[in-house]
């Protein structure tokens, strides 16, 4: 509709204006002019200043009606009268020319105030050197003198280099000061938003030193990106980097545009780090890293599309603009698996994400709207996400610290817990210690009397009586003599007496030893000795208590008319030889729970059929201790009801002096 009125504004008015030449008289009532109406051109290749003025005598310089399309690679001529009635002040020597930011050559020739014939150049392509205004680098903007009541026709050549930027033919004019005036104006709108990301940019930095965490370096990554290219789309930074970097090719400034890059990149980084993806949703972090690395081909892309296109920042802003709508669709879809996460860190990327969005949404109305729109409502969306952002990282912050409090916490109860056991482990033995002690001096000081008592018996003359007291002593001895046997072998203080004889003699003499007692209950005893003889170092008194052991445990929980089997082999080891043992019953077994248990000092099982057989548990405690005194082992397995099996292993040495064999049954 406003272009169809401007046409029409044109043509019925601006056209008759034309037709007569009249100059653009310039006064204190505007302060810019459009020169669209005044303008005389004339398109034709070549041509110098001389040739130009020569052709607008000859009458070549034409109005050229709306419409008509501007093509690239081609010389422009404008020509325009301007006749400059300022009176009051002094100051409107200078003017400035604006001209459309796509053409890349732009020359104006004007008359000073001397009336020498000046040129000045502009344009994307220009060289800053060329130029005699070096502010609003990227604006295509000229300086030239007019003074006061000056009557002066401009001549302007432009020229656009590139493909597929068509360029327009609106020239603006106005006094250098309100143009610089305005140019502030713009700048400072927009240095609220830079500054403000910028602190932002910078706080997330300090940050990061003070925590050491990635998450701020992906934070400051988008950050930077973001105000980098917010002060590139409007701000001096254009101005000062094309003066530092690249003053030669003012064009150059477009790379600048490639940060875009590192904004979205760091931003896929940052909400990756922060939300611990690969933990909360494991398949969207596969997406994000495929969309970041994608990133890099497409960013190699648009650089060399904007090279091999002359910076015709239309077809490589393809590859941009590709990138940003699958961003943003990404991210809507982002959105909603989050949500459904339900984790209160999401909340802030949440609301953040709908602050941009809301705010991207609202520039496209607006853009929709005017051209000439403005980006007020995406710099206060990427303000308000932002500020999320920066809250969820505090959040987060302050997760970390009651974690690491926890953490920490846990830590030292568990280093308490630890002290405490040990400290009740070491009083535990202590405690056992002493009990063992004691234990050890009384049962010494049973033995005296025992033997007195012993001794006494044998004057008594009721033999019965005698045989009463005598065998329960005997018993009595026997237990105080283990007692006392094993708290020796505990402390280390029992050693070995070797002596080397044939071993299978020895256990033959000890087997028969417990021949009567087994007859008493019906019980079959035999030993079975695969080999006749074996001559090997033992201790006698070792071996027949360990023997005793095993074989009165057998007799005792066999029941009558039972079996038991000694059973004797060489068997070879790695070492060389060892003695095999073993001592089977066919008495009630021993339950699996208890098993492991056995050969536990004062260990007994909570069987029944077993508990009323007395006992004391020391047995199998000193059979064990005094075996591996010796150099062997002992294991043992059971089926409850179908009798017990211990097996021992001694190990065969012959280095000891022979021993004269005189053990009888
Ligand atoms: P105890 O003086 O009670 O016999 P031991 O140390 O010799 O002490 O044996 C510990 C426990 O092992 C016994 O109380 C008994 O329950 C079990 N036990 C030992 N030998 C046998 C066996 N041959 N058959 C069944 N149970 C046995």
């Amino acid at each position: 509709m406003i272009r169809y009125t401007k046409t029409f504004l044109i043509l019925f008015l601006g056209l008759p204006v034309m037709l007569l030449g009249k100059s653009l008289v310039l006064t204190t009532e505007k302060t810019t002019y459009e020169l669209g109406g005044y303008l005389e051109t004339l398109r034709e290749e070549g041509l110098t200043i001389t040739e130009a003025r020569q052709a607008a005598i000859d009458g070549r310089f034409a109005s050229v009606p709306t419409g008509t399309p501007i093509l690239p690679f081609q010389d422009y001529w404008l020509r325009v009268d301007l006749d400059n009635q300022y009176t009051y002040t002094e100051g409107h020597i200078e003017w400035m020319l604006q001209f459309s930011r796509t053409w890349s050559q732009v020359e104006v020739y004007f008359e000073d105030i001397d009336g020498t014939l000046k040129a000045r150049k502009s344009g994307l392509f220009t060289p800053v050197s060329d130029r005699i205004f070096k502010l609003a680098l990227r604006e295509n903007v000229v300086k030239f003198n007019l003074a006061e009541k000056q009557q002066s026709t401009l001549y302007i050549r432009l020229r656009s280099d590139r493909v597929d930027v068509p360029p327009t033919l609106s020239v603006q004019l106005s006094p250098a000061e309100e143009f610089l005036k305005q140019l502030k104006r713009k700048r400072q709108q927009n240095s609220f938003f830079v500054g403000f990301v910028w602190m932002m940019t910078l706080l997330s930095i300090l940050f990061f030193f003070q925590s050491w965490s990635k998450v701020y370096v992906f934070y400051s990554m988008y950050l930077i990106g973001v105000s980098t290219y917010a002060s590139y789309v409007e701000g001096d930074l254009p101005d000062y980097l094309i003066n530092l970097l690249f003053p030669e090719h003012p064009q150059y400034i477009f790379f600048v545009k490639l940060i875009v890059y590192l904004a979205m990149v760091g931003y896929l980084l940052f909400l990756r780090s922060f939300l611990n993806l690969k933990e909360m949703l494991p398949r969207w972090d596969k997406i994000f890293n495929f969309t970041i690395w994608m990133s890099l081909p497409l960013l190699l892309l648009d650089a060399f599309l904007m090279m091999q296109y002359n910076f015709s920042s239309i077809i490589p802003d393809r590859v941009t603009l590709s990138y940003g709508i699958y961003f943003a669709i990404f991210n809507l879809l982002f959105l909603r698996s989050l949500y459904l996460t339900k984790d209160p860190r999401t909340y802030f990327i949440i609301a953040g994400i709908c602050a941009m969005s809301a705010g991207i949404i609202l520039m496209v109305i607006a853009r929709l709207q005017s051209p000439e729109f403005s980006v007020a409502h995406l710099e206060l969306g990427i303000i308000i996400e932002i500020l999320a952002f920066t809250l969820g990282l505090a959040y987060r912050q302050r997760l970390t610290e009651r974690e690491r409090f926890k953490a920490h916490y846990e830590l030292e109860k568990s280093q308490f817990i630890q002290q405490q056991k040990q400290a009740e482990a070491q009083r535990l033995r202590e405690v056992d210690e002493l009990k063992n002690r004691l234990y050890t001096n009384i049962t010494h000081e049973f033995r005296t009397p025992l033997t007195v008592i012993m001794g006494m018996a044998n004057e008594i003359d009721d033999e019965r009586v005698k045989k009463l007291i005598n065998r329960n002593s005997e018993n009595l001895l026997r237990l105080i003599n283990q007692i006392l046997d094993l708290s020796k072998l505990e402390s280390g203080k029992m050693n070995l007496h070797l002596v080397q004889g044939d071993i299978i003699a020895y256990l033959q003499y000890l087997t028969e030893s417990f021949l009567s007692a087994a007859e008493a209950k019906q019980i079959r005893l035999s030993f079975y000795p695969e080999v006749p003889t074996l001559m090997m170092d033992f201790d006698e008194e070792k071996v027949q208590l360990i023997v005793y052991n095993l074989l009165s445990n057998a007799i005792k929980f066999t029941p009558n008319g039972g079996k038991i089997i000694f059973h004797a082999r060489i068997q070879e080891i790695k070492e060389g030889q060892q003695l095999q043992l073993k001592v089977q019953d066919s008495g009630p077994g021993i339950p699996p729970a208890d098993l492991p248990f056995i050969f536990d000092r004062f260990y007994q099982v909570d069987n029944p059929m077993v508990a009323n057989q007395g006992g004391t548990g020391i047995g199998l405690a000193l059979t064990k201790q005094l075996i591996e005194l010796m150099g062997g082992e002992i294991a043992v397995s059971s089926e409850e009801g179908q009798g017990s099996l211990f097996t021992f292993f001694l190990p065969i040495t012959n280095n000891e002096m022979k021993l004269e064999e005189d053990w009888k049954p």
